[in-house]
């Protein structure tokens, strides 16, 4: 990280404040791949468990991570090897779908190292202690942030069908596997990871399918 951030090393040099070297929770010199992976804190431990959760691939393992990993995110790809290679990639609903587990991907680990990270920052310096139900609000508001824009750019940016298709194969899978979603949620503002407004909403659509028109009682 050519010691651009000022942690671990940074401070064992500085006699008054040499113990901000160390990890307030593990006790060990604190580097970035301990900060965004092996750290025991609350945060890290909980952020990484949410993110595996999300993903809704399991016919693809969740990949080993390192430092590299994440540095180098925007450049990972789930395997073609399960892609069927005889079709062209344009014409192949495997490798649409393999697509948009490997956007899905870009974006859990981005944003987990990024809250990661602000939330360390948070902790170090503000001394905040986060509580599960904070972390985990954070997450699903950060995650809900991206399935949003994702929303907003199919109905009034790209308007496209490709671009639609690969939105579909980023989040359908991720917010099928927690509701019942209904087929046009697409254009739902209401359809969020980790809501059940998606279940409920098809509940409702389902209920007033069955409401019934009662004869109107007699005038007395
Ligand atoms: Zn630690």
């Amino acid at each position: 990280m050519h010691e651009v951030f000022k942690i671990g090393d940074f401070w064992s040099c500085i006699p008054a404040v040499s113990e901000c070297c160390l990890c307030s929770t593990c006790g060990t010199t604190e580097m970035m791949s301990h900060i965004l992976i092996h750290c025991c804190s609350r945060p890290t431990r909980l952020i990484w468990r949410l993110a595996k959760e999300a993903w809704p691939h399991t016919n693809i393992p969740w990949p080993e991570t390192n430092l590299g990993t994440i540095l180098g995110c925007g450049c990972l790809s789930v395997s073609q090897a399960i892609a069927n290679p005889r079709q062209p990639p344009d014409q192949n609903p495997r490798s649409a779908h393999l697509r948009g587990a490997s956007c899905l991907l870009k974006i859990l680990i981005s944003e987990l190292a990024f809250l990661i990270w602000a939330l360390y920052c948070e902790r170090v310096i503000h001394e905040k202690n986060h509580t599960h139900q904070e972390i985990k609000s954070r997450w699903l508001n950060i995650i809900n942030s991206r399935l949003t824009k994702d929303k907003i750019a199919t109905s009034k940016i790209k308007r496209n069908k490709g671009f639609t298709t690969l939105v579909l194969n980023i989040w359908e899978k991720v917010l099928h596997k927690e509701n019942n979603i209904p087929n046009n949620w697409i254009n739902m503002h209401e359809v969020l990871v980790g809501s059940c407004q998606g279940r409920s909403l098809r509940q409702h659509a389902f209920k007033e399918s069955q409401v019934q028109v009662l004869p109107k009682p007699p005038l007395s």
